[in-house]
């Protein structure tokens, strides 16, 4: 009796050992498995994937936002779903550079309306001033360069460099604007585009000249006038326009509106990509 009884013992006893050791088993993986509400490093996530279907995985935990370090924006907050990466940085497309000058100012009446509008549309230009204006206006030529802007020398009385006396009528200004903004112009634009060679050596200034005519003083039209502009301009363009007549200064708003639309910056002429 004693042995059989023995091994139908053990025989009767092995199913609920089997059970236990199923059980056990189980347990055991229910262990190593991560709880989906468990987040664990996010290093230990690769060695994990070897083992285990993609769908154990937890998700990476995102930071929550608390309401308080929102801002408001009319804008629907970017969702953050389970497992999506946040949105990578873009980086700021550049703008593309233009340079709006403006010849024969200041003026009373234009030029402060002109400076509003160019402040509005975070606009940097260049004003090619008259002696004789920057003489009568200072506080215009103080605003303009308050603004932001270049002043640059357009003679003292709007005369050729080609004519006699060009030289003295460049230094008059120079001296003039140097009086009221403690510096001097040293970019000069020579009145109806005529200079020789030797004028501008002589003074040390550097000569602009334009590369797109609004004709504004001739069209008298400033919708005219912008149209032109809003037609040639290119990347790295040198517009001429003046700051005297008002239509001049509502080309320039229909210019500006236009052009930013179009994704371009304003920038005072020394600062066009190539200028130097
Ligand atoms: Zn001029």
């Amino acid at each position: 009796m004693g042995g059989i009884t023995r091994r139908l013992v053990c025989l009767s006893l092995l199913p609920v050992l089997l059970t236990a050791c199923s059980a056990n088993a189980v347990g055991l993986v229910a262990a190593l498995l991560p709880s989906p509400a468990e987040s664990l490093p996010s290093a230990d996530l690769p060695q994990l994937a070897r083992y285990l279907p993609a769908a154990v995985i937890p998700a990476p935990q995102l930071p929550s936002q608390q309401p308080d370090d929102v801002m408001a924006t009319d804008e629907p907050a970017p969702s953050a779903e389970p497992g999506e990466a946040p949105p990578p940085e873009i980086a700021p497309v550049p703008k593309m550079k233009v340079a709006l000058t403006f010849d024969d100012g200041p003026t009373r009446g234009n030029t402060e309306p002109l400076l509003e509008l160019l402040a509005s549309y975070d606009a940097r230009c260049t004003f090619f001033v008259i002696g004789s204006r920057a003489e009568a206006f200072p506080d215009l030529i103080l605003a303009i360069t308050a603004g932001g802007h270049t002043i640059g020398n357009h003679t003292y009385d709007h005369k050729s460099l080609k004519a006699a006396g060009a030289e003295v009528s460049v230094r008059k200004t120079n001296d003039i604007v140097e009086s009221i903004t403690g510096k001097a112009p040293v970019l000069l634009r020579p009145p109806y585009g005529a200079w020789h060679k030797g004028v501008a050596e002589g003074f040390g200034m550097r000569i602009v000249l334009w590369s797109v005519d609004s004709r504004d003083w001739e069209l008298r039209d400033g919708q005219k006038a912008a149209e032109i502009v809003l037609r040639d301009v290119r990347e790295g363009s040198i517009i001429l326009m003046h700051d005297v007549k008002t239509y001049s200064i509502e080309g320039a708003e229909i210019v500006l509106r236009a052009l930013t639309e179009r994704g371009y910056e304003f920038v005072p002429v020394e600062e066009l990509t190539g200028y130097r």
